[in-house]
């Protein structure tokens, strides 16, 4: 119903028409109706399909689910009238007394990557703006919320455990220590898929759970432990054996985990099918691409594609130490993404500032439309994007965009880091020339 009432304020707002909205018992036409859900004959095997055409005389919008179909609407008035959404409070309805559609409309469009996150205020704060950009609510959609990620002190938690179990934690030169669990004691198991019971117990409407380690890197060494991540060529390997001895027992939720640190090269066991493995980036030069720079992740990421096609990645998008300084990421975006995508990538968690950082309206956007359709072409957006929203100012931001990022390109060697420093650019796209530039722009 919802999809319905979208499209008829909408047109309504284009047109000035009101068309009303009825059920399909209420319906007595055959013809010349707009039919809106998932219609007998249009059933999708693939959740995420959105799609319109034209049938006869009947415009029939649907999708996989009911969340594709109110996309599929926003498809509809985005691509064919020309609706944009640009900010939580700027959108441009064009106007006119008519609306015609092809006769021949017929369009369908799978996402590749199904679960779409950019970390902004601008998309968690603003539901229906974020469904126009076709990106989720929150940063972990699914998950139980106190088992989102480094869980496993919260399954074990030292105090109730350690005392009188060391042998429950990691053996590191001789000594047990609470940094990590060790994996192959077969009382962890119980114990950690108890906990994940408990949890999807309390919370039956959430999905998955993380079983993963703790933020460090000491991990178990004891004989057992040591022995599989040699046969497995990484210490990946306990985990993802200790992960799908997990999964197992949920067959019908998702067990997510981390590549992360020590685990993030691949094992050699493949992880379950209901295993999700996040990997993140977090080390990468974000002035280029990661896949011509970023060698270790690249390769480790390749890895995975070979053993699991459900990989989830956390990927990150603004200079933390500075979040309103220039950071010139922009032309990194697509090129990210894309390769994400080409290497199984199905979730993608963009970590943005959340709160307002350089440009922070154009790159939401921009960043939620290449999750969407990632073969898009970032200038276009970035054009249409600063035409719309920035209007008489548009062209000078443009100006701006292209001038910083030429800087940066001009220096191979530059480490754009997430934790830099603006004064790292102090010698190149922040150098006193070039800022009187930028500020001669405006
Ligand atoms: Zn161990």
């Amino acid at each position: 119903m919802h999809s319905a009432t979208e499209l008829q304020y909408y047109l309504e707002k284009i047109s000035g028409i009101n068309i009303p909205v009825i059920t399909a018992d209420d319906q007595t036409e055959a013809n010349h109706g707009i039919f809106i859900g998932t219609t007998p004959g249009n059933e999708l095997s693939n959740t995420h399909t959105v799609f319109y055409k034209v049938e006869g005389e009947n415009l029939i919008i649907g999708g996989g689910s009911s969340k594709s179909v109110l996309y599929s609407v926003y498809s509809f008035l985005e691509n064919e009238l020309g609706c944009m959404w640009l900010s939580p409070d700027a959108e441009i309805i064009p106007g006119s007394d008519k609306v015609s559609i092809r006769a021949d409309l017929d369009y369908e469009y799978t996402p590749e990557i199904e679960i779409r996150t950019v970390h902004s205020k601008l998309f968690y704060e603003n539901h229906d703006f974020a469904d126009k950009l076709k990106v989720t609510y929150e940063a972990f959609p699914g998950y139980v919320s106190e088992a989102r990620v480094h869980t496993f002190h919260r399954f074990m938690p030292a105090s109730s455990f350690y005392g009188e179990y060391p042998e429950y934690y990691a053996l590191r030169d001789g000594k047990r220590l609470t940094t990590q669990l060790c994996l192959t004691n077969p009382d962890v198991l119980e114990i950690v898929i108890d906990s994940v019971a408990a949890y999807f117990k309390r919370h039956p409407e959430s999905g998955i759970v993380s079983v993963s380690q703790n933020d460090n890197i000491l991990h178990c060494q004891c004989d057992d432990c040591k022995a599989i991540d040699e046969e497995e060529g990484s210490a990946s390997g306990t985990m993802i054996r200790f992960v799908n001895q997990v999964a197992e027992q949920f067959p019908d939720k998702t067990i997510s985990t981390l590549a992360y640190q020590y685990t993030r090269k691949p094992c050699k066991t493949r992880p379950a099918d209901n295993v999700l493995v996040t990997l993140c980036s977090i080390e990468c030069d974000r002035s280029k691409p990661i896949e011509q720079d970023c060698i270790d992740f690249t390769s480790d990421l390749r890895g995975w594609k070979e053993l699991t096609d459900n990989i989830r990645i956390w990927d990150y998008t603004t200079q933390f130490t500075n979040f309103l300084a220039p950071f010139p990421n922009i032309h990194t975006l697509g090129p990210n993404i894309r390769f994400f995508r080409d290497n199984n990538a199905r979730w993608i968690f963009e970590q943005h500032s959340n709160n307002p950082s350089e440009l922070f309206e154009l790159r939401s956007y921009l960043t939620a439309k290449l999750l969407w359709i990632p073969d898009s072409n970032s200038d276009d957006i970035i054009h249409e994007f600063c035409k719309a929203y920035y209007k008489e100012a548009g062209e000078y931001i443009e100006d701006y965009i292209t001038a910083i990022h030429e800087e940066i390109v001009k220096i191979p060697d530059f480490f754009l880091f997430l934790y830099g420093d603006p004064s790292q650019g102090f010698d190149s796209f922040l150098s006193p020339e070039m800022l009187n530039y930028y500020n001669n722009l405006f």
